[in-house]
């Protein structure tokens, strides 16, 4: 019998492999360089948690902040987020860097954008492609049934 969630991640990691390569490639990149940090499986996702304050996604790999309590407790409202960029890679392949990556960097970090949601009262995820990212992240945890609003995690036995 064929394990569709096997299946899944499969198509999901050689999709980011070929189509997502540029971002998949520079996501390898830091992974290796923080390879020391902890990392566990996100519905395919390879994710970091490293002691950066932000997080990145890049292709097949997400980093996000591990917080500064032991054991490692990642948000899973910026992990569902992050994933969501990472389904902004698969639909957009070669042009995520140009559309997402670069924009979705510019609009974290330049202290004029920075001025301007204060300004403007605008949330950090009102932009586009910070809003999208939600969207999908949490749809994605819905069908996979990693839900926020569920509190138990099954865990799968590997077989
Ligand atoms: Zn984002």
């Amino acid at each position: 019998m064929v394990d569709k969630r096997k299946l899944k991640k499969a198509l999901y990691t050689a999709a980011q492999w070929t189509w997502g390569l540029p971002q998949t490639l520079a996501g390898a990149g830091l992974y290796l360089r923080h390879r020391k940090d902890p990392h566990f499986d996100y519905n395919g996702a390879k994710v970091t948690a490293w002691d950066r304050d932000s997080g990145v996604s890049l292709g097949k790999f997400i980093f996000v902040p591990a917080g500064k309590r032991e054991p490692v407790k990642v948000s899973d409202f910026l992990l569902e987020h992050e994933y969501g960029h990472t389904i902004q890679s698969l639909l957009l392949g070669p042009a995520y860097l140009l559309l997402v990556g670069i924009p979705s960097f510019a609009w974290n970090r330049l202290p004029y954008f920075d001025r301007k949601r204060k300004k403007t009262g605008k949330s950090y995820y009102s932009a586009v492609f910070e809003r999208t990212a939600s969207e999908f992240g949490s749809k994605a945890a819905k069908r996979s049934g990693k839900g926020r609003k569920k509190k138990k995690e099954k865990k799968k036995k590997k077989s």
